[in-house]
C-alpha cells in the first residue's frame, strides 16, 4: 500500500531523514516511534506530498508521489502535527469547506454525519472551532482526514497536548479506524505504540534503528531480562550473593517483604539463563527461592537497547543509579528516558506558537 525507498530529506547540511526504507500493508496499523527531532514530521510530510524529498522514491498504492501528487493525496487523510483548522469557522463550516476542497463526491450530508459519528463531535457541530477543547479540536482534525474516505490515514502525533482521559479516546478511535483503514501514526511515546499498533518503526536521527510487530519487539534487543525473586533468607547476605554472581548483572531490592522472603528484582547478564545455578547456590546455602517471575522488558528498555547500540544514547542522561553492581537498572534507565522526553517536549513547546492565536 505505502512503499518509501531510500528517503533522504536534507535541511541545508542538515540531513533529517537518511536513507528511509519500509512498506507498509493493506490494513496494517503502523507506529513511527521516535524522539523529537528524528525525522518522523518530514517522513510524513514527504509521504503525503505537502514536501518534497531530496532524494528516493515514495508510492501511494502503486503511485509515485512526484509523478502523481493529487491522486497520491486522494488516498491519504493527513493530520499534520499542527492541525490545519480555522479557529473562526463552525465546526459544519469547516468539514463542509474541506468537503468542496477535497472534490469528494460522497452524499455530503450523510457523509459528514457518519465521520461526526465516528469522531464524536455531534455535540460541537454547529461550535465554533476556536471556543473548542484541544480533545476536540483534535477530533475536528481528524474528521477533516476522513473526508472522502481515504484508505490511508497518517497521523502526526495525534495525542501531543491531550490530557489523559482525551488521550485513552483518541487511541481507542484510532483503534476503530484501523478495522478498516491502513494507519500511520507518529508518537515518542512508547506506551502508545504499543497500545495501538501492530508494527512499530522506530527512526532515530533520521535512520530506521527497528522495525518489528509490536509482539515480537522483544526479540530486537538482546539478551538483558529482568525477573522479581522471591527469596527467604537473611537480606543482605542474599544481596551480596547476587550481587557477586557473574551472569546477573544488576540486583535490587524491593520493599516487598512475606515473612522472611524478601523480593528482589534481578537483570541477567546478555545471553545467559540464570535460572538453573542460581537454584542450585540458593538450596545450597538454605535460602528457598519462593517465587521467579520474568519481568520481560518494556518498550522503554528496548528502545534506549536500540539507541544504544546505534550509538545515539546523548540523550539519555547519565545519572548515578542505585545499581549494586556497575549496570544502571531498568527502572534508572526509564526515568532517564521519561526525563529526556519532557525535556524533549518542553523545547517543542517552547518552538509552537499559542494554539489560540491567530491562524
Ligand atoms: P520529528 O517529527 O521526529 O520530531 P522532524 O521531522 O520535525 O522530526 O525534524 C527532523 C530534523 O529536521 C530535526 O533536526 C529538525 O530540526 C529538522 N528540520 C525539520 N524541519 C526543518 C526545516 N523546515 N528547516 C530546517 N530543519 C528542519
Ligand atoms: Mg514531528
Amino acid at each position: 500500500m505505502i512503499k518509501i525507498e531510500h528517503l533522504v530529506k536534507n535541511y541545508g547540511a542538515n540531513c533529517a531523514v537518511d536513507d528511509v526504507s519500509f512498506e507498509i500493508a493493506k490494513g496494517e496499523i503502523v507506529g513511527f516511534l521516535g524522539p523529537n527531532g528524528a525525522g518522523k514530521s518530514t517522513t510524513m510530510n514527504i509521504l503525503t506530498g505537502y514536501l518534497s524529498s531530496t532524494a528516493g522514491r515514495v508510492s501511494v498504492d502503486g503511485i509515485n508521489v512526484l509523478d502523481e501528487p493529487l491522486e497520491v493525496k486522494r488516498r491519504i487523510g493527513y493530520l499534520p502535527e499542527q492541525p490545519p483548522l480555522y479557529l473562526d469557522m463552525t465546526v459544519e463550516e469547516y468539514l463542509i469547506f474541506v468537503y468542496n476542497l477535497k472534490g469528494c463526491t460522497l452524499n455530503r450530508t450523510k457523509h459528514l454525519e457518519e465521520i461526526c459519528d465516528v469522531v464524536k463531535i455531534k455535540d460541537v457541530y454547529k461550535r465554533v472551532i476556536r471556543n473548542l477543547s484541544k480533545g476536540y479540536r483534535q477530533r475536528v482534525g481528524i474528521a477533516q482526514a476522513l473526508i472522502g474516505n481515504p484508505p490511508v490515514i497518517v497521523f502526526d502525533e495525534p495525542t501531543v497536548g491531550l490530557d489523559p482521559k482525551q488521550i485513552i479516546e483518541i487511541r481507542n478511535l484510532i483503534r476503530t479506524l484501523g478495522k478498516d483503514h491502513t494507519v500511520i501514526l507518529s508518537t515518542h511515546i512508547l506506551q502508545e505504540v504499543q497500545a495501538v499498533c501492530d508494527r512499530i518503526i522506530i527512526i532515530n536521527k533520521g535512520k530506521i534503528v527497528a522495525d518489528e510487530l509490536t509482539e515480537n519487539i522483544n526479540r530486537v534487543a538482546d539478551g538483558n531480562r529482568r525477573f522479581r525473586a522471591r527469596i527467604c533468607g537473611p537480606q543482605r547476605e542474599v544481596l551480596n550473593m547476587l550481587g557477586d554472581r557473574s551472569d546477573i548483572s544488576f540486583v535490587e531490592a524491593l520493599p516487598q517483604r512475606d515473612g522472611d522472603a524478601y523480593t528482589y528484582m534481578i537483570e541477567s547478564a546478555p545471553n545467559v539463563d540464570m535460572r538453573k545455578s542460581l537454584f542450585y547456590t540458593l538450596a545450597q546455602k538454605g535460602w528457598p527461592l519462593v517465587g521467579l517471575e520474568a519481568l520481560g522488558m518494556s518498550l522503554e528498555d528496548i528502545f534506549i537497547s536500540i539507541v544504544d547500540k546505534t550509538g545515539e544514547s546523548a540523550r539519555v542522561g547519565k545519572k548515578g543509579g542505585k545499581a549494586h553492581r556497575g549496570s544502571k537498572s531498568a527502572t534508572d534507565l526509564e526515568k532517564d528516558l521519561a526525563q529526556s522526553i519532557i525535556d524533549a517536549t518542553a523545547e517543542a513547546q517552547k518552538s509552537i506558537a499559542p494554539y489560540d492565536g491567530e491562524d
